[in-house]
Parts: C-alpha cells; sequence; structure tokens
C-alpha cells in the first residue's frame, strides 16, 4: 500500500480500477482487457494500413507537383512504417502491459526521441521530425475508430477512477460521470475549475498530486479519500472495507436536489439547460447532470448502433419511446438523422465507430446532407418520422430537422410529417400534436430566420455548423482552424438576428453547438439574450454554478458593449475585463482567484 498526499477538494472516498489520461501528450492510457487485445492490435495495423495508403497518396501528389526528389522525402516514412522497431514494437506493449495502442505508439515516440536527441549529427537529430511526424500520422488514424476521448471513456467498467495530469473543462464535460466514481489529478488547487465541477457533482477528487498520472499504473486498483486529501494505491482490506462502509452510508444521489433545481442567474433569470445526446445510453448521464431535457439528440448515430437496420421502424420506435419515457417530464428533441451519402452508404460497412462518426469528419461536409438527404430518401425518412410520431404518445417528444437553408425544405419535411402522421391514422394509431423545429446552422437560414419561424414550433441554433459555415472556416482544417472563432463578430449578430426573430414570432430558440459549454462564452450568450442551451451532460453542472454566479441585466451591458467592437481580440479583452479572467483558455474558478 502506497499513499499519495494531495489536495482534497471534494469529500468522499471511493475505489476503482485507474484510468489515466495524459493530457499534455494528447494521449489516453488505459487498460485493455483480454477480450479486447485482438480488437485493440487490429486496430493498431488498420492505423498502419490507412498512414500507408495517406503517405502514398501524399508522395504521389508530390512528385506530380514537384518532381521525384521531394516526393523522396516521404520514403524515409513509409520505410519507417514498416520498421520491426516502430508498429511491431508497439504491438509488443499493447501485448505485455495490456495498455490502448495510442499509447504505445507514444511510448515508442518517446524511446525514439530519447535516441534521437543523443544524436551528435544535426541532420539525423532533424529526423526526430519525421518519426514524429508519422507517429502523429498513427496516431490521427488510430482515432479514427474511436474519435474522442469521451468515446474511450465511454467504454470504461462501471468501477473507475480518473487519474489526469490536468483535467479540463472540455475534457471534464465529456466524461460520463455515472461512471467515473472520482477523480485525481497532477495540477491543480482548491480553485480549480474541476475542483468546482467535483464537489458539484458530489465525486471525491483529490488534486495537486504531481507526478500521481506517472506513478499510478493503468488498471491499477486505487482509493481516493478527498476528506483525507490522499490517494492510495494497492489498499489493504482494511481500507477497502472503509470505502464499501463509506458507499453504504453514502448512496449515490442520482439528481440530487441541487442537481434538479433549475439554473438561475444571480438576478433571477431562469435558464434552460438541455442536454445534447449521441446514445439512448446518454440519457443516464444527461439525468445525474440534471438536465432539464434532451435538447440535441443526434439521432444518426442510431445508423452505427442498431445493427445497421435503419429501415425497421419498429426499433426505431422502442428507442425513441425509451428515451421518451426515461427522461419524462422533461422533452426530447430529435434530431432527425445529420449525414450525407458517404456516411449513409458507409453505416453497413463500418458499423460501430465507422470512421463518419469522428468529429472532424462530422459536420465539414455541405453536399447533400441532413435534410436535405432526408429529402431525398423518403422511405428512410418515413419510416423515422412514424417510429418518432408513434413514440410521441410517450413523452413530450421535438422533432428537428438538421441543415435546413430554407423555407421549401423545411415546407416539404412538413408535408412528410403529415403523410407520415396519415399513415399512422391509418393503421388507427394516435398521433399527438409534435412541435417541428429547425437547426439554424446554415447562414442562409439565420438570415431567412424571420421566415422560417412564421413556419416552425422553435428553433436552435448550432454554432458548431454555424460557425464553420459563415466564417468560411472548414472545422477540421487544421491550417485554418485558428479562424474557427466563435467570438468572430459576424457570429455574435447572427445569434442576435436569430433570437430577435425567434422572438417576434413568439416561439423558444436554444443554443446547442459546443460554444454553450465553455462557460466564458455562456455568460456572453446570456448577455446576448438567450435563455436555453443544450450542451453536453457534464458541462452543465458548471454552467449551472456560473450562471449562478452571473447578473443577467450586467451581461446584458456587456453584450451591447461587446456587439459595438470590430475585432475577436477586443471582443475577448472586454468579455475577460468583465468576468474579472486572465484567459479565455484558462480554467473557470471562483471570480477573482487565480489559476494554478
Ligand atoms: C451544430 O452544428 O452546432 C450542432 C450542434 O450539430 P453537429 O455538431 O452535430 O453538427
Ligand atoms: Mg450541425
Amino acid at each position: 500500500m502506497q499513499r499519495l498526499k494531495g489536495i482534497g477538494v471534494s469529500p468522499g472516498v471511493v475505489s476503482g480500477r485507474a484510468v489515466i489520461l495524459i493530457q499534455r501528450a494528447q494521449v489516453l492510457r488505459y487498460q485493455i482487457t483480454s477480450a479486447r487485445l485482438g480488437r485493440e492490435l487490429a486496430r493498431l495495423e488498420e492505423a498502419r494500413t490507412r498512414s500507408r495508403q495517406q503517405l502514398r497518396d501524399i508522395r504521389g501528389r508530390v512528385a506530380r507537383r514537384r518532381g521525384p526528389e521531394m516526393a523522396s522525402l516521404f520514403d524515409a516514412q513509409l520505410l519507417m512504417l514498416d520498421d520491426p522497431m516502430l508498429v511491431p514494437r508497439a504491438a509488443e506493449i499493447v501485448r505485455q502491459q495490456r495498455v490502448n495502442a495510442d499509447w504505445a505508439v507514444q511510448q515508442i515516440f518517446e524511446e525514439f526521441g530519447a535516441v534521437f536527441d543523443e544524436v551528435a549529427d544535426p541532420y539525423l537529430r532533424e529526423r526526430k521530425g519525421d518519426v514524429a511526424d508519422l507517429v502523429g500520422r498513427l496516431t490521427m488514424n488510430l482515432r479514427k475508430g474511436v474519435s474522442t476521448p469521451r468515446d474511450l471513456l465511454r467504454e470504461l467498467d462501471e468501477a473507475s477512477v480518473l487519474i489526469a495530469d490536468e483535467l479540463t473543462p472540455s475534457l471534464a464535460a465529456q466524461v460520463d460521470w455515472t461512471k467515473v466514481r472520482g477523480f485525481a489529478t497532477d495540477a491543480g488547487s482548491r480553485t480549480y475549475h474541476t475542483a468546482i465541477l467535483a464537489r458539484s457533482l458530489e465525486v471525491p477528487a483529490v488534486v495537486g498530486l504531481h507526478d500521481a498520472s506517472r506513478r499510478i499504473t493503468p488498471g491499477q486498483l486505487v482509493v481516493i479519500d478527498g476528506a483525507a486529501s490522499e490517494v492510495i494505491l494497492e489498499p489493504t482490506d482494511e481500507v477497502l472495507g472503509r470505502v464499501a462502509r463509506y458507499a453504504d452510508d453514502h448512496q449515490p444521489s442520482i439528481a440530487a436536489d441541487h442537481q434538479r433545481r433549475p439554473a438561475t442567474t444571480a438576478d433571477g433569470v431562469r435558464i434552460k439547460l438541455d442536454a445534447n445526446i449521441e446514445f439512448p445510453d446518454d440519457l443516464a448521464a444527461a439525468r445525474y447532470a440534471g438536465a432539464e431535457g434532451i435538447g440535441l439528440y443526434r439521432s444518426e448515430f442510431l445508423l452505427t448502433s442498431v445493427g445497421g437496420d435503419v429501415a425497421n421502424e419498429d426499433q426505431q420506435y422502442q428507442i425513441y419511446r425509451g428515451m421518451l419515457e426515461g427522461m419524462a417530464p422533461g422533452a426530447v428533441t430529435v434530431r432527425t438523422f445529420d449525414v450525407d451519402e458517404d456516411q449513409l452508404a458507409s453505416q453497413s460497412a463500418e458499423p460501430l465507430g465507422g470512421g463518419w462518426a469522428a468529429d472532424q469528419e462530422r459536420g465539414s461536409r455541405q453536399g447533400l446532407r441532413g435534410l436535405r438527404l432526408s429529402l431525398t430518401r423518403p422511405e428512410l425518412f418515413q419510416v423515422q418520422l412514424r417510429a418518432l410520431l408513434r413514440a410521441a404518445r410517450h413523452g413530450q417528444l421535438r422533432i428537428m430537422f438538421p441543415f435546413v437553408s430554407g423555407v421549401e425544405q423545411l415546407r416539404e419535411a412538413r408535408r412528410m410529417v403529415a403523410e407520415a402522421a396519415a399513415d399512422l391514422a391509418r393503421r388507427g394509431e394516435i398521433v399527438p400534436r409534435v412541435p417541428v423545429g429547425v437547426m439554424i446552422e446554415i447562414p442562409a437560414a439565420a438570415y431567412t430566420a424571420d421566415l422560417l419561424a412564421r413556419e416552425v414550433d422553435f428553433f436552435t441554433i448550432g454554432t458548431n455548423d454555424l460557425i464553420q459555415y459563415c466564417l468560411a472556416v472548414d472545422r477540421a482544417d487544421e491550417r485554418v482552424s485558428r479562424l474557427y472563432e466563435p467570438l468572430h463578430p459576424a457570429i455574435l449578430r447572427i445569434i442576435v438576428m436569430v433570437r430577435r426573430a425567434a422572438a417576434r414570432q413568439r416561439i423558444p430558440v436554444s443554443l446547442c453547438g459546443e460554444m454553450a459549454s465553455d462557460p466564458a462564452l455562456l455568460t456572453l450568450l446570456v448577455g446576448l439574450g438567450l435563455t436555453e442551451f443544450s450542451m453536453t451532460p457534464g458541462a452543465i453542472a458548471v454552467a449551472k454554478q456560473v450562471l449562478a454566479e452571473l447578473r443577467s441585466d450586467e451581461m446584458r451591458a456587456v453584450a451591447r458593449r461587446i456587439l459595438r467592437l470590430p475585432t475577436v481580440d477586443e471582443i475577448e479583452r472586454e468579455l475577460l475585463a468583465a468576468l474579472g479572467r486572465p484567459s479565455l483558455a484558462s480554467a473557470w474558478g471562483p471570480r477573482g482567484e487565480s489559476e494554478p
């Protein structure tokens, strides 16, 4: 048994198998079971195959444009890709240490890096860049199937504790806190943003441990004792007995009082906080986090999780019904499939975690996608609409159309809804009236919001797409991602315009882009007059806390000043000054206290 002393920031004592998360390296390290070993090794091999293909493509393109000499630069990387010291060695680490492939590849890079650093020859030393490039490519391709830390964290066992070098708000927002019992971090102090989160979620946490993420191995049994400010490695039976007694006395308070309490600003303005979810299973996390309802269910994830049988109306009906009953009396907003043709075609070929589900790829497409695609596949769309309308009897359903660029599409879609309802009526089914809304995520929809508002029951602003299409910045293209800027004056003006259009028609408007999960941006959105948001479940607790400290009248004054400012920099400075924060990137802590 070994004790690591830190700063307890949230009381309680829990035990669990450690999941290690190293943010600095952007690589998650976690334990894999024997049953998953084969899959993990296959994942590594697939990443190598993909990387090889990409490098050959790049080499071919460079050869055509710049000649064979330049192209030969990529030969070195192609050779390295087949070097026994790289992928086969990573596979060995996966097998021996039972760790995930991403982590094994990162280990190899560190080993290689150390060797290159010792080489005197500057030319050879620079080859480290090639290795880094190649490792980066392998890592990127490894993530293709799993996409985000969120998906990785989704695979955790019930009894896990998270050990991280640092837990940023965006990552904390991705954790399913119904599965992670507690956490410990190397960084941090009592004012650490994540400490606030831990207290509001009531998960035991110890921060400021300096090197816990290095000393603890994945899968190791650890105890986190928030009250005693310590993390215990390989606890004795006596310690585990104490943990068990504590657990008996403190049954998890699913939707504890403060979590159930609706969000309100310090000056008494009610703010509705809903959850964005991708899988029906996420409902538990949404409820636990205190979401009032589901503001965005990305139903296209069904395409990859119900065994590919999207044509099965009953199967869909059962899923929607389960969600509506599970969330009652809260409403569930189901967004109809938001995929494009390729993604739809690939759903049966690549069932779970197919490449298209990766965040980087989703949403960067602007062809036959979302509602446009549904309208060209009436058979598929009708199945979804009938399943939804049948389920509507079992709770508060709202149907939302994605990627709408004009009133024509909306009318056509509404006609299809009426048709589905008529079909069901002929079958003798009772169909209640279901509110129908659109996502405002294409600039054309935003600029015609006044026209759309007359023909829908609600709006949901999707800033993830709206920002990229408005600023002409592909959110997946790293070269321009710096320009992907939620605080751009154009974005703020568009949000105000849409809010006003909705207000004139007296329809509700919510905002469901990632922007809402960022506490500082959330305060500005409240200042811009929005009162409904939908966000990743993990972000809700912090949002409630932040809103409780905020005076909406003050934020409205700040927003008025900000709307007159010409640049992102000036807007950011004004916002930070108003909030008394050093930087947007810095974590959210209590007002006036400095961050670690
Ligand atoms: C959006 O575009 O803001 C949105 C919430 O949808 P998605 O990220 O699924 O495209
Ligand atoms: Mg979108």
